[in-house]
């Protein structure tokens, strides 16, 4: 059974315009998403920014209300459940913000940020909560850790900052984690640190990740499998390596094109994806969401939605390309 199944998914935002306000339009940030996530694997979300990949993390975390579908964790349907039933959830899922400046309270020091959610969960009296401390410290390699307890979050380099955020999302031993852009405000040289001490807590706690990027090639250091999502819609779901290596959805090829790479062997499309902005999100138009950029996109892919097909083992392309006539 899956740790976490997402059926359907949609997450829309009313917003009212004209004349007082009198028309109700729905921002469409996710739109009919289905995917699962076992124990212990990552799946990465990849799309450009605006494309509904953070809103749809925060939706499967119930830190927003979906619109329509379900979430299921670990058997239980926890879509509709009201906060007050969500408690043991909130134990076992956690979030890493892409942000470090922002996400950690400037006026606690670190031993009260990370001893928090212990006081909140009623975890231990003070001496074990301040070994869980330490310990959750070590594990992110901030060492040693009685050097960092005092410390105020801006006494910390950004990359310092970012491992205290995932030392906090740890210090409840999830099993699951939304992990939103965690490296993108990061210095180059610090991302493939904090992206390997991912990937090392993934293998050693067997914590599943929800791995949310714009970039194609921070994915590769912990994804089991990649999600691409475009304009609410995930359009090409697989196997990492499958989806790198042989993408099929002309979005995906366009992704992997963007990817600088010498080998003039490796080119995905023949033909250019046509230069432009993704569709508004208030009442997309029918059809594939991708058609006025497709390079390949004819009459039926301006009026129909394509369907998911499975073209290899767990391999699902949202296309009409791939529906046999
Ligand atoms: Fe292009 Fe049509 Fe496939 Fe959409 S459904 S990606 S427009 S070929």
């Amino acid at each position: 059974m899956a740790l976490l199944e997402v059926k359907d998914l949609r997450t829309w935002f009313p917003v009212k315009v004209g004349l007082f306000r009198s028309k109700t339009y729905y921002v469409k940030a996710v739109d009919g998403v289905s995917f699962t996530i076992d124990c212990g694997e990552t799946l990465a979300v990849v799309g450009e920014s605006g494309c509904g990949k953070t809103t749809l993390g925060r939706t499967v975390l119930r830190l927003i209300k979906p619109t329509s579908g379900r979430i299921i964790f670990d058997g239980v349907d926890i879509t509709d459940l009201p906060e007050k039933k969500l408690k043991w959830f909130r134990r076992r899922a956690q979030i890493i913000f892409q942000d470090p400046y922002s996400s950690l309270s400037p006026v606690h020091p670190i031993r009260y940020i990370l001893e928090e959610p212990l006081i909140v969960h009623g975890i231990g009296d003070k001496r074990e909560r301040l070994e869980r401390v330490c310990k959750v410290l070590e594990k992110v390699k901030l060492t040693p850790p009685e050097d960092f307890l005092g410390k105020y979050p801006h006494m910390l380099s950004g990359g310092q900052r970012q491992r205290v955020a995932i030392a906090r999302a740890l210090i409840l031993e999830p099993e699951f984690i939304v992990a939103d852009e965690p490296v993108s405000m990061l210095d180059a040289s610090v991302r493939v640190e904090i992206l390997m001490l991912l990937r090392e807590l993934q293998e050693r706690e067997n914590i599943a990740f929800l791995y949310i990027t714009h970039d194609m090639a921070t994915a590769k250091y912990f994804a089991h499998r990649v999600a691409v999502m475009y304009a609410g819609k995930i359009v090409e779901l697989g196997p990492f390596l499958d989806v790198v290596k042989n993408p099929q959805h002309p979005y995906t090829c366009a992704l992997m094109e963007a990817i600088p790479d010498p080998d003039p062997r490796n080119r995905f499309s023949e033909r250019k994806v046509i230069p432009g902005e993704p569709p508004s999100l208030i009442n997309p138009p029918p059809g594939c969401r991708f058609h006025p950029r497709c390079p390949y996109a004819n009459d039926r892919c301006k009026r129909e939605e394509p369907p998911v097909v499975e073209i290899a083992p767990s391999h699902y392309v949202k296309c009409w390309l791939y529906v046999k006539r």
